[in-house]
């Protein structure tokens, strides 16, 4: 397939935000694509390869600017008066490109020849983002420059505009990975098999891997893919419900009781041969950050080889205390990984295992999960010098009574947890990959306020601030999410629960997300801001309740005919949700669950909250 051709594709997918349409279109961008199946699924999701691969592109706006002065002649001067007149680089690349272009027509015509530029097959274009994604270190900025001028000099003005969009990581087609499976179970089988397709995806968490593997092995081998040390499976999520009651109903009457930890959950891989890699739960490699970590586990490790998964919490060295979530936050981005290994102490909290020597564990019950945890790990050679254990397995407890788990609530909140998951130990209490459900059940603190758990919300507008914070973003606007339709629903303007500086960081760092022009494709809003951005950012929120709203889009029309649901008096905890993806965000049938929940308090506000 040729890159213009790829092009065509996302414009059509540009031109629509309905799901149907763009399955559709991806239907048929899949089956044109067929040997470069592969490039074209990580292409489309504005990557190289999968997510947990880490290959990031990360060239600066200014670099493509010199890029395309030098492949065009354009001076950088006006490069930059069309980069603000279009807001959008790519755009502007598409101008430049189509002036260049008219040029060339003409002088041809002057000289009567007129020779059509060469197509670059998308396998070219991929394989020169690799190199430019290669080249780093000493003298990297020019290797990059050079290779991306080469590829500006060939390119269309419509190529321009996608290649420079993908290389400042702009491409945002606004395309779930689930409307990608759905495309490609529609594309090379049919749609009963999705399923198969979102297990596969599930364990190996490579979009591209799955496809490749459908065309040429067809669904048997699709089938046959299973969970590798190294490749990072997706992570079993929790949902949550109000009362120790529900929860043991949910669970057949039996549960057990685990800490829930407030710290950053990590896939730890152990091979049986060299390094221990670790995964966020967004698929980030956060090997770098964990040393320590890696080491410990090495040591009080007994098997072969493991797949475990645990929260690694912030600790005090002397008495083993928990700190909050924010403290082990400080070890990201950090250079001297020396100095953050003795300035936060970490321990970690291990609560899965979903392989053992060879052996997939994850269609065994958590009782035998647990097992193997407690078989694999020696603990005490997993100590530091003081002797403290720096390797645990989670603090856990078989109930049958709502006491029970009430009692271990309390207890685990004295101790600095969040609150505490009630997991299923039934026999079919299976590791679901990817997957919320009733398996693990949540049940937080109580915050000061009267919804019965913090929402996990995304930045999708703001509001300029007046007075002292003219200059920067006064109020954000949130939205939780909607899956089954794709989209972010406003829920609340939140402008409380920062301090200055935050919100001025914040300003800056949104400033890259910014969609011109309105609302985000992705983006459901009935509200006018003065700021736009794309679905990324999630921030926790806590607020009063939830109220029924005609200014907002959450859950429109679906408790009542014209109006949305809405938080009233949010508040930002402090808690920036980087281990989230948009799609994680609090989900449309857990607000519209929460609202059931608040039962009498239900009170219809046309109130901005
Ligand atoms: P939430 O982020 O509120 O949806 O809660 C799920 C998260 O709780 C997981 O992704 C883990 O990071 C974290 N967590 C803390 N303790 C546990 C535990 N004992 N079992 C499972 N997850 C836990």
């Amino acid at each position: 397939m040729d890159y213009e051709r790829l092009c065509q594709f996302y414009e059509r997918l540009e031109e629509t935000t309905k799901r149907l349409e763009m399955t559709d279109i991806l239907v048929e961008l899949l089956r044109e694509a067929d040997g470069d199946l592969r490039a074209v699924v990580y292409l489309t999701r504005g990557q190289l390869a999968a997510d947990f691969e880490g290959i990031e592109l990360g060239v600066a706006e200014k670099l493509v600017m010199r890029a395309l002065h030098e492949s065009t002649g354009v001076s950088e001067e006006d490069l930059t008066k069309a980069y603000h007149k279009a807001g959008d680089l790519g755009d502007a690349a598409f101008e430049v490109l189509s002036q260049r272009k008219a040029r060339r027509r003409q002088a041809s015509l002057f000289a009567e020849e007129n020779q059509p530029q060469a197509s670059m097959p998308v396998t070219e274009v991929f394989e020169r983002f690799h190199e430019i994604a290669r080249s780093a270190g000493a003298g990297s900025q020019s290797g990059k420059l050079s290779l991306l001028q080469k590829l500006l000099a060939r390119a269309s003005p419509r190529e321009a505009r996608y290649l420079v969009r993908t290389v400042t990581g702009k491409l945002r087609l606004g395309i779930a990975d689930m409307t990608i499976l759905d495309a490609m179970a529609a594309a090379f089988a049919t749609k009963e098999y999705r399923p198969d397709l979102e297990r596969a995806y599930n364990v190996c968490s490579d979009l591209g891997l799955v496809g490749e593997t459908l065309l040429k092995g067809g669904l048997a081998a699709v089938e046959e893919m299973r969970a590798q040390v190294g490749v990072p499976m997706r992570a079993m999520l929790a949902e949550r419900l109000p009362t120790p009651e529900e929860i043991l109903a949910k669970m057949g009457g039996e549960g057990l009781c685990e800490l829930k930890y407030d710290g950053l959950r990590l896939q730890a891989h152990i091979p049986a041969q060299g390094a221990i890699h670790f995964y966020s739960r967004r698929l980030e490699d956060l090997t770098r950050q964990f040393p320590d970590v890696a080491g410990y586990l090495r040591e009080s490790f007994r098997g072969r080889e493991a797949i475990v998964e645990g929260e690694v919490v912030a600790v005090d060295p002397q008495t083993g205390d928990m700190k909050p979530f924010q403290e082990v936050a400080k070890r990201r981005g950090r250079k001297n990984v020396e100095e953050v290994i003795a300035e936060v102490p970490v321990t970690l909290f291990l609560f899965d295992c979903l392989l053992l020597d060879g052996e997939d564990l994850t269609e065994k019950p958590l009782p035998e999960r647990r097992e193997a945890l407690t078989r694999s790990f020696d603990l005490a050679r997993g100590a530091d010098e003081e002797g403290l254990e720096r390797i645990q397995l989670s603090r856990a407890k078989r109930v049958t009574t709502p006491e029970e788990v009430v009692a271990f609530f309390e207890q685990s909140v004295a101790e600095g947890a969040e609150g505490i998951m009630v997991k299923s130990v039934g026999p079919d209490s299976f590791y679901k990959a990817g997957s919320r459900g009733y398996q693990w059940i949540k049940y937080k603190r109580e915050y000061s306020s009267e919804l019965q758990d913090s929402l996990d919300l995304v930045v999708v507008g703001a509001i300029a601030g007046r007075g002292r914070r003219a200059g920067w973003y006064g109020a954000l606007i949130m939205a939780s999410y909607n899956p089954e339709e794709d989209v972010f629903e406003t829920i609340c303007k939140l402008g409380t629960g920062f301090d200055d500086a935050t919100l001025q960081a914040m300003t800056e760092e949104l400033k890259s997300y910014q969609h011109e022009g309105g609302p985000h494709p992705r983006v459901r809003a009935r509200i006018a801001a003065d700021a736009w951005f794309a679905p990324v950012k999630v921030l926790e929120v806590v607020g009063a309740e939830l109220t029924l709203s005609p200014l907002h889009t959450a859950g429109w029309g679906v408790l009542k005919e014209e109006a949305g649901l809405s938080v009233r008096f949010p508040r930002f905890t402090g808690k920036v949700r980087d281990d989230k993806k948009p799609e994680e965000a609090t989900t449309l049938d857990e607000i519209i669950s929460m609202f059931k929940q608040q039962g009498h308090k239900r009170v219809e506000s046309a109130e901005e909250s």
